[in-house]
């Protein structure tokens, strides 16, 4: 080997731009799989890690007119060899060039394992947006979509929202670049407003498409939902749509949780009246007839189902032998460990890996995306119909895998994306 080329295992400990623990954890889950797919050492050492990562700083000015605060932001593509890439951009106060790039990776494999025409992507800006005012919000939002223009663009990379964001952050984005080329845009952003060309039912895709794959799962279980419980950490975006639609199978949902505490009543919570008082509030805290628990607590409930759908590194080797379901839906990206997932396997139960289980927001971005490029916009029974068949498909795809190789679920569903995205850069080659 060259001197100059770093042996390949130097570039996995730490020395890396990327480096940290969820890119870690991404890059050992990508490792383990290749290993077991005997994967050629050639396309494994391309995919480890991200084709192009951009880090902006950028000034924000607060709404206090002499306050200017210097903020970072990251967008990274992780492979540019399925068609444009497409992934979420998440506002949080932890985010780093490491999560974004894990969150890629994680993206790559889920569009290839869903069989759609894209590679992963995702951007983020280290913010918390709680403390920030709508106009702030607004401002942040459209300097950091100049100073990523350059990387995005409708055939090119699709952006979405993720934690912390949501449609009007999208609808500014959208604004943003239309502004800079003369004409509206739509395709530019998926997850946007209905009247501006965004997709019915995206905004509840991804807790929708997870209670889809609960039924699957439920059903090759031999699970009676209405007799199942259900807890579920998160109450954003994912989280909340998973409690709505679970409720709608007659699942009891026995304890929930946000940022400001956790909910647990046995007898059963109420979605609607949550979902009101979290409209009234903003938050569950202060919402009666339940018992507060700790998050970390409320994982280790004893229920049938566990939706993780907030933050990632939720069930580690500490807490993984206190898990007591049977099924774990993963909502959220990267909530599980390694090492717990050993755990889990070792006690039986299933998992809905995340890469499978919050597909459905990349889906029905991607019907939105097709929408929009053909100006043409379908039935949200239409959208429904063929999420629910795309998900159901997968799933199966997943399960004969996992059931003729004799793997668990999450390796399963790498291995279906993973062998995918190998196949295409073989057949495209080197270039030059
Ligand atoms: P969101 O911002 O709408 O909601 C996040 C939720 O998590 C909120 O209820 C918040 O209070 C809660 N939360 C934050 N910190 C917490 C903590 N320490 N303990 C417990 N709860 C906490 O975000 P979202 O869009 O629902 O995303 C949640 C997860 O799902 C993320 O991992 C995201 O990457 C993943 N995801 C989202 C989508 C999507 O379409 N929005 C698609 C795929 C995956």
């Amino acid at each position: 080997m060259p001197s100059h080329i770093q042996p390949f295992d130097q570039r996995l400990e730490g020395k890396t731009e990327w480096d940290s623990p969820m890119f870690r954890l991404a890059q050992e889950q990508f490792l383990r799989a290749a290993r077991i797919m005997d994967l050629d050492e050639n396309i494994r050492d391309r995919l480890l890690f991200p084709q192009r990562s951009l880090t902006v700083s950028f000034p924000c000015r607060r709404d206090e007119y002499s306050e200017v605060e210097t903020v970072f932001g990251y967008r990274v593509q992780h492979v540019l060899t399925m068609g444009p890439t497409k992934g979420g951009i998440r506002y949080h106060e932890d985010v780093n060039l490491g999560e974004v790039s894990a969150l890629a990776m994680w993206m790559t494999w889920k569009c290839a394992l869903m069989q759609l025409p894209f590679g992963g992507a995702k951007g983020g800006v280290r913010i918390d947006p709680k403390q920030l005012s709508r106009p702030e919000l607004q401002r942040l939002t459209r300097r950091f979509t100049m100073e990523i223009i350059s990387m995005i663009g409708p055939d090119r990379d699709i952006p979405a929202p993720d934690m912390g964001t949501d449609a009007q952050t999208m609808a500014w984005i959208m604004d943003t670049y239309s502004q800079q080329v003369g004409y509206a845009v739509p395709e530019i952003v998926t997850g946007k407003p209905v009247v501006l060309g965004g997709s019915h039912g995206r905004e509840e895709a991804t807790g929708r498409g997870l209670v889809y794959l609960v039924c699957e799962a439920a059903s090759h279980l031999g699970m009676d939902l209405g007799k199942s419980t259900a807890v579920v950490q998160g109450f954003g975006n994912v989280g909340h749509n998973t409690v709505r639609f679970l409720t709608e199978h007659g699942v009891k949902i026995v304890a929930v949780s946000d940022v400001s505490t956790g909910l647990y009543n046995p007898m059963g919570l109420e979605f609607t009246s949550l979902r009101d008082h979290v409209a009234e509030h903003g938050v569950l805290k202060g919402y009666g007839g339940a018992e507060e628990v700790s998050n970390t607590e409320l994982l280790e409930i004893p229920c049938d189902i566990l939706a993780p759908c907030a933050l990632q590194n939720q069930i580690t080797s500490r807490n993984a032998a206190n898990i007591k379901c049977r099924l774990l839906a993963e909502g959220a990206n990267g909530p599980t460990s390694l090492e717990a997932d050993q755990i889990l396997q070792d006690q039986g139960v299933f998992v809905l890996p995340d890469i499978l289980g919050n597909a459905g927001g990349v889906t029905v971005s991607y019907f939105e995306w097709v929408q929009d490029t053909q100006n043409f916009s379908w039935s949200l029974e239409e959208i429904n119909d063929r999420l629910h068949k795309i998900m159901g498909a997968a799933f199966r795809r997943t399960l004969l895998r996992s059931q003729r190789d004799q793997l668990d679920m999450r390796t399963a569903a790498l291995i279906e994306g993973i062998g995918r995205v190998a196949e295409a850069k073989l057949l495209r080659g080197l270039f030059p």
